[in-house]
């Protein structure tokens, strides 16, 4: 098929490299110029496992290609996914900009029958504003659909949650528009779930603020394991044995971060109460988040006294392993408030240190975990990279002023630790020494 994905993004890039593997003709368009310069030559702007391979062997098959005006995209293809960003603005709302902005200039470049798909994550009841932009701006008597396709990958894991997903969500309003898409995914064999565009949209904004529950109440059932003296790990696991319940997003932590949680829930939250709903539920979830953080750098100055003037290691910087973006990461805010209270910051994470430089200042930026050992008081977890669960902990001792490790991602083993002679301490887990 032809196809064009506007925004090549996360997102945008990974599906519209899949879908070239999948063997379709396939245009992605970026408003950033530079951003398309770049991806002509192969280079990719963020760091997906995988990606960039291909990306490149899909180039050189020409099934792919990038372009910066939608013009051409609009003339060309008869399915156009919009997977531009939908950030959050100051008051929760989404910032539906890009997406209007996109949908106009499709309908004032297209000439035939267009299916226009909102890949990106939108508050419910966007794509009937989609289809009056459409139907306000198109020249002639063009015929068209809207569709809401919502994305479920998982940066880190982008092309395999693609191509393996667990269902593919389809919003449809014709048969057209449901039979281009369900053929467009066939090859795919995945489960699919036929649906209508306003419980496609709210899917996807219902999943993302469970997913988030599920972490905002392991993190308040850590706090009660914190105050008697149980661990978190073993209560999670007796819990997520139970089918109904499941193991996933049962880690207790310093709290989700990303671009996707804060502001799904944000909108969430903020679209219920247009529509007349107060979402209590999510806002607590909301607030649960906002205290790990608290609490997490409550732990260190429980364990340091006075940060002032002290040199605090911190390992991880990306809002999860394996990605390099750090949008609403908690590392960030973390690190500013120990700048805050006078500390140096030392810093290391593998992939995420370029896009770091921009949002910090004053940071040591350090080229692996024992160069961050060295010299600190202490040593904190943020992100749960594998390659910070496989330290040298003799080395990590030797190198550290005092044997301390505060971990914000119950990577390590406490036993362990303790009988090394570390004090560990970690969200709701119980000590041994
Ligand atoms: P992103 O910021 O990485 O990418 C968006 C891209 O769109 C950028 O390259 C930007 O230059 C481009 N763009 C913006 N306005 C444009 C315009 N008018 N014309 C052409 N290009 C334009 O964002 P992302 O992470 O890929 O997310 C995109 C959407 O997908 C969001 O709604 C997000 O919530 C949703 N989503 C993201 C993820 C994820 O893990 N990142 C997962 C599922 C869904």
């Amino acid at each position: 098929m032809n196809i064009s994905i506007v925004g090549s993004g996360y997102v945008g890039l990974v599906t519209g490299a899949c879908f070239a593997e999948l063997g379709n003709k396939v245009i992605c368009v970026d408003n950033d110029v530079n951003k398309v310069a770049l991806l002509k030559k192969g280079a990719i702007p963020i760091y997906e496992p995988g990606l960039k391979e291909l990306v490149a062997i899909n180039l050189k098959k020409k099934r792919l290609k990038f372009i910066s005006s939608i013009k051409e995209a609009a003339r060309s293809s008869e399915i156009i996914f919009i997977a531009v960003g939908t950030p959050s603005l100051a008051n929760g709302e989404t910032d539906l900009t890009g997406i209007e902005n996109v949908a106009r200039n499709i309908a004032l470049n297209m000439t035939k029958y267009r299916l226009i798909v909102e890949k990106s994550t939108v508050p419910v009841e966007t794509g009937a504003w989609v289809k009056r932009t459409i139907q306000t701006y198109i020249r002639g008597k063009v015929k068209f659909d809207v569709a809401s396709n919502p994305e479920f990958l998982r940066e880190g894991q982008a092309i395999n949650d693609f191509m393996h997903p667990d269902r593919v969500v389809i919003g449809v309003e014709s048969k057209k528009a449901g039979e281009l898409l369900v053929n467009l995914y066939k090859p795919l064999n995945a489960p699919l779930v036929v649906t209508d565009i306003k419980s496609a949209e709210l899917i996807k904004h219902a999943c993302n603020s469970f997913l988030a529950t599920k972490i905002s109440f392991i993190n308040a059932v850590a706090r009660l394991c914190d105050k008697v003296g149980a661990d978190i790990e073993e209560v999670a696991f007796g819990m997520g044995l139970d089918k109904r319940i499941g193991q996933g997003f049962l880690n207790a932590g310093i709290g989700y971060g990303g671009s996707c949680f804060p502001k799904d829930l944000d909108a969430f939250i903020e679209i219920s109460q247009k529509l007349g709903y107060s979402f209590q539920l999510l806002k607590a979830v909301k607030e649960i988040n906002q205290q790990q953080k608290a609490l997490f750098l409550n732990k260190i100055k429980d364990a340091l006294w006075i940060i002032k003037d002290k040199t605090i290691g911190v390992l991880g910087l990306s809002f999860k392993p394996n990605t390099d973006d750090i949008r609403n990461a908690p590392s960030i805010d973390i690190i500013r408030a120990l700048q805050e209270e006078g500390a140096r910051v030392k810093v290391y994470d593998p992939s995420a240190i370029e896009k770091a430089r921009e949002a910090l200042d004053r940071v040591k930026f350090c080229k692996d975990a024992y160069e961050v050992c060295r010299g600190s008081e202490c040593l904190l977890v943020i992100t749960e990279w594998d390659e910070f669960k496989e330290l040298d902990f003799l080395k990590v001792k030797k190198l550290l002023r005092r044997p301390l490790i505060i971990d914000g991602r119950n990577i390590y083993e406490p036993k362990i630790l303790e009988k090394m002679g570390f004090t560990y301490i970690s969200m709701g887990r119980k000590k041994y020494g």
